[in-house]
């Protein structure tokens, strides 16, 4: 259905213009609030400046929507919000921001990724926190080691479609997974002969994949504290290496930047290096920094554009209220 028939399209809809000569244009305009790129954040602050007055133009190199229109839809409902009240959750604005603080600052920690020597990292936690680790500490380098059992299941879920992150997408994308695991893998038929395959030392791995197996019986504990039920034994060839390092052109680990320009907390306005705030100037959304700017937290990023683009339009209103009363005042004079 065309948004403009839906029932639940409130606001006036003009189709885009399509013209023969570009030339004959004109391609100013000008409104009280431009949103640039008109995806999470920018939706938000349009939606908060209409409801405040403001007359708003929003432009998008796309179609609009950014990676918001993918979301998984995962938000935290904590707080002491009337849907955990309703659930009969117990919690506060202090617990919440008590939980935040342990999670954005903590550090990371049915396979394994290797760097350039060694394992070096908890490999369950959401993609982005790896590539927080691969980036920062191992110069985006990573390899997947699987033995069968996992490498078979990775066939298998990818036949069912049954993938992460792409699980919820209407149209499930299993061809990065395909080509991962058909053209940026490597097997052997023994560690020591994919460690030689792949450029590592036989040794590391070899250890690496005994301390790995003596956790997955539960003989010691993982030296990253993983869970001993995510650890599957890396016993049974043929091994794979799947090369997820970031630069890999097939299956690099998907990671996001987190944080972004510094912005004053009340107002949201870009800050200068000096910290002077840059007048007329918002960031909002993943371009600001946000909750998730020390560690990538999944369900926060919606939360942080909601509450980011509105704030950008509520100091822009709160700006043009003060400068509307002043020139009121100035007649008045
Ligand atoms: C698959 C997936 C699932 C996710 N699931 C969740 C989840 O469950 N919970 C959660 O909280 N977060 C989730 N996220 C993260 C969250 O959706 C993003 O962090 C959030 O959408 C970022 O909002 P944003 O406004 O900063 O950017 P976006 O929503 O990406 O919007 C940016 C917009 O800017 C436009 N743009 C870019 N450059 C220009 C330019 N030069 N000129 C004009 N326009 C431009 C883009 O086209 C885009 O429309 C998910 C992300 C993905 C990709």
């Amino acid at each position: 259905m065309n948004p403009i028939d839906s029932p639940h399209w409130h606001s006036p809809f003009r189709q885009p213009e399509r013209v023969a000569d570009a030339t004959e244009v004109p391609w100013d305009d000008a409104a009280d609030f431009l949103v640039v790129g008109y995806g999470g954040a920018g939706i938000a602050a349009a939606l908060e400046a209409v409801e405040k007055g403001l007359e708003v133009l929003a432009l998008d190199a796309f179609d609009g929507g950014g990676s918001r229109a993918m979301n998984g839809g995962v938000v935290y409902a904590g707080g002491g919000t009337a849907i955990q009240r309703e659930a009969g959750v117990e919690d506060s604005v202090d617990d919440m921001f008590r939980y935040l603080k342990l999670e954005t600052q903590g550090v990371v920690k049915d396979s394994t990724i290797h760097g350039r020597d060694q394992r070096y990292c908890d490999e369950v936690p959401y993609g982005a926190a790896i590539g927080q680790v691969m980036g920062d500490e191992q110069d985006g380098a990573g390899l997947l080691i699987l033995d069968r059992a996992p490498y078979r299941k990775a066939w298998h879920q990818v036949r069912k479609n049954d993938m992460l992150p792409l699980r919820p997408q209407p149209q499930p994308q299993p061809q990065p997974a395909i080509l991962a695991l058909l053209f940026a893998s490597r097997k052997a038929r023994t560690l020591e002969e994919l460690a030689r395959k792949c450029g590592l030392d036989p040794r590391v791995l070899g250890e690496t994949a005994r301390d790995y197996n003596l956790a997955s019986a539960g003989w010691q504990t993982d030296r990253f504290g993983k869970d001993q039920k995510d650890i599957h034994a890396i016993v049974q060839g043929p091994f794979y290496a799947i090369d997820v390092s970031i630069r890999s052109r097939l299956f690099p680990l998907s990671s996001m930047t987190v944080g972004g320009l510094r912005v004053d907390e009340d107002s949201g306005q870009v800050l200068r290096a000096d910290d002077t705030p840059i007048g007329g100037l918002y960031a909002a959304g993943r371009t600001a920094i946000g909750l998730p700017s020390h560690l990538y937290i999944s369900g926060l990023s919606a939360a942080d554009c909601i509450f980011s683009g509105r704030r950008a339009a509520a100091h822009v209103a709160q700006l043009a209220q003060q400068q509307t009363q002043k020139q009121a005042q100035l007649q008045q004079s």
